[in-house]
């Protein structure tokens, strides 16, 4: 009930938000009206993907197309069953067909044990799941899809490169390189947030791809942070999946809610910077999970001075 208090103080603090932004001049303005709210042009390399994505999930929805349809029996908890079609229905599909409400308060599928994109097809006889928020996978579904959110704001304000967005126990963070080093201020809280409430608005749906290792390594070749995950983690020869919100393209595994306006609160309440001191990424993230968990929330690092040529990373989390 907790995240509920929140979620709501939230949707107030948008509303503020909303509210100052129309006594400004220039709806474009982040900050008394100097600094423009994000980057225009967006950065090559958000082109780069989305060119990538598209031909790969044109090619996707086309072999999609042609595989069989076929009846499927989709055995729902309750031990109702429906009728479906394979590579058609979708859990989104058998929500609806029950009621509206149910659709609307579930946040993801699990199909055969495997946690599934709403509105994702089935491909064969299933039983089928429908989680809500107040179910732990539901929750962790929600905060790690509002965290794409933030993601796709910082991308569009810093032309960042992001590292990782995971959710936490009661929200999420992602974490980021920022250009030149610089650090996130205060006075970016609230354009990140209107360009976060930009983006629910537009009710842009989570779009899912498998690529290749090869062609992932060419979608994130201007972020080396992805590099290194995608070198590491991923074996010679193999795939893993890619989610789209927006103009945001990100190394995810999923699964999301269907689309960025079932996010309806979004605020950043903390920055977090701190120092890198290993150029070991995977040493790296260790070291930052345990700052970040043990330092005050007010802790910023911007004025260390040490000699170790340390690399600075961003902290965001509601
Ligand atoms: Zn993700």
């Amino acid at each position: 009930m907790e995240a509920v208090k929140e979620a709501v103080d939230g949707v107030k603090n948008l509303a503020v938000s909303e509210g100052q932004k129309k006594g400004k001049k220039d709806k474009n303005k982040g900050k008394e009206g100097d600094t423009p709210l994000e980057l225009n042009p967006l950065p090559e390399y958000i082109n780069h993907r989305l060119e990538i994505f598209n031909k790969k999930k044109a090619e996707y929805d086309k072999w999609v197309a042609e595989q069989p349809r076929e009846n499927i029996n989709v055995t729902l908890d309750n031990g109702r069953m429906e009728i479906g079609q394979s590579w058609s229905t979708s859990p989104a599909d058998v929500a609806r067909s029950i009621s509206k409400s149910l659709f609307e308060r579930t946040v993801i599928a699990r199909v055969d044990g495997e946690l599934w994109d709403l509105e994702r097809p089935l491909e064969k006889s299933c039983r089928l799941e429908l989680l809500d928020f107040e179910h732990p996978e539901g929750k962790k579904v929600f905060w790690h899809s509002s965290a794409h959110i933030l993601g796709e704001a910082a991308e569009r304000r810093f032309g960042c490169h992001l590292c990782i967005g995971p959710p936490t126990e009661d929200g999420f963070y992602y974490e980021m390189g920022m250009p030149d080093d610089v650090a996130v201020q205060h006075a970016d809280w609230k354009p990140l947030e209107t360009i976060a409430a930009k983006a629910i608005k537009e009710k842009q749906p989570f779009e899912r791809l498998t690529l290749t290792k090869d062609e992932l390594l060419e979608m994130f070749k201007s972020n080396k942070y992805k590099q290194h995950i995608i070198k590491d983690k991923i074996a010679d020869g193999t795939s893993t999946t890619v989610y789209r919100c927006g103009p945001l393209i990100d190394l995810c595994r999923g699964p999301h809610v269907p689309h960025t306006g079932r996010i309806k609160a979004f605020q950043v309440v903390k920055v977090r910077c701190l120092l890198i001191l290993t150029h070991q990424w995977l040493t790296v993230r260790r070291t930052r999970r345990r700052i970040f968990w043990a330092m005050p929330t007010t802790i910023l690092c911007s004025g260390f001075t040490g000699s170790l040529s340390p690399t600075r990373s961003c902290w965001m989390s509601i």
